[in-house]
């Protein structure tokens, strides 16, 4: 999850250039798995993401609700991530759609499930693993949660509390925000810190389970920055443990 703790203004953005990530081709197919596949717990299709043995493409659908539409630069970026640490041989493909708003926005973990529930069509099967995005047009309990991995295909955007987030920024800062919330939740799914891609060296936060010590690191666990900082994304540490764990069972 990803946690804003004050209101400090926050300058993010992105260094997808340059960033090494294994790329590595074999082939194989998966028979077809169900719904039952997308209850696990976030991390433990890390190396399906991130590996092609049993998956050669990516599927990522992303529905929003009504008021709720992602940044399409975001996703753009996004896009650019995984196309680069993903080895997907057949491709990444994203497919963003409006759907209805609900009314109860103040969601519980389990509403959260209900929705997610409800809405979800995407489903991984034969060489295709498929990533569910729902942005809402709510806000979690903890309004500071702006969003969640949720088990190990399901990312959660909490519509209203990031509204209110980016409403402090810059438009153009709003998107960096934005591609950086996102890029986080992946993170977890594809097991950062600890939780599905085994650490290489040691710099997991103690206090906050799955989350990198390091404060310039995209995977630390809250934003709590001012404009002066300098931006943000995954540290060596956390490249690293997704590097050797895109590499494992392929070589
Ligand atoms: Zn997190
Ligand atoms: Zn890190």
């Amino acid at each position: 999850m990803r946690l804003i703790k004050t209101g400090g203004v926050v300058l993010l953005a992105l260094v997808l250039l340059g960033i090494s990530c294994e790329n590595r081709k074999q082939l194989s197919l998966q028979d077809d798995v169900d719904f039952s596949f997308h209850e696990q717990n976030f991390g433990e299709s890390a190396g399906d993401l991130l590996r092609a043995d049993k998956y050669k493409s990516l599927r990522v659908e992303i529905h929003y609700m009504t008021g709720f539409r992602p940044d399409m630069n975001a996703i753009a970026n996004l896009r650019v991530f995984l196309n680069q640490c993903l080895n997907k041989p057949e491709g990444v493909k994203i497919f963003v759609k409006e759907i209805a708003a609900v009314k109860d926005t103040l969601l519980t973990r389990n509403e959260v499930d209900t929705l997610r529930r409800a809405n979800r069509v995407i489903k991984t099967k034969k060489d295709q693993i498929a990533i569910y995005i729902l942005y809402t047009n709510g806000q979690f309990h903890n309004k500071y949660i702006l969003g969640q991995a949720f088990r190990n295909t399901t990312i959660i955007i909490y519509g209203k509390s990031l509204r209110n987030r980016l409403n402090a920024f810059e438009a153009s800062r709003s998107e960096i925000l934005e591609t950086e919330l996102l890029l986080h939740e992946f993170g977890h799914l594809l097991g950062l810190v600890n939780k599905g891609s085994p650490m290489m060296s040691d710099h997991d936060d103690r206090k906050r389970e799955a989350h990198c010590e390091n404060e310039d690191c995209i995977m630390y666990a809250v934003i709590d920055r001012n404009q002066d900082q300098p931006l943000r994304y995954f540290d060596e540490a956390c490249l690293q443990d997704l590097a050797a764990n895109s590499r494992t069972n392929t070589e």
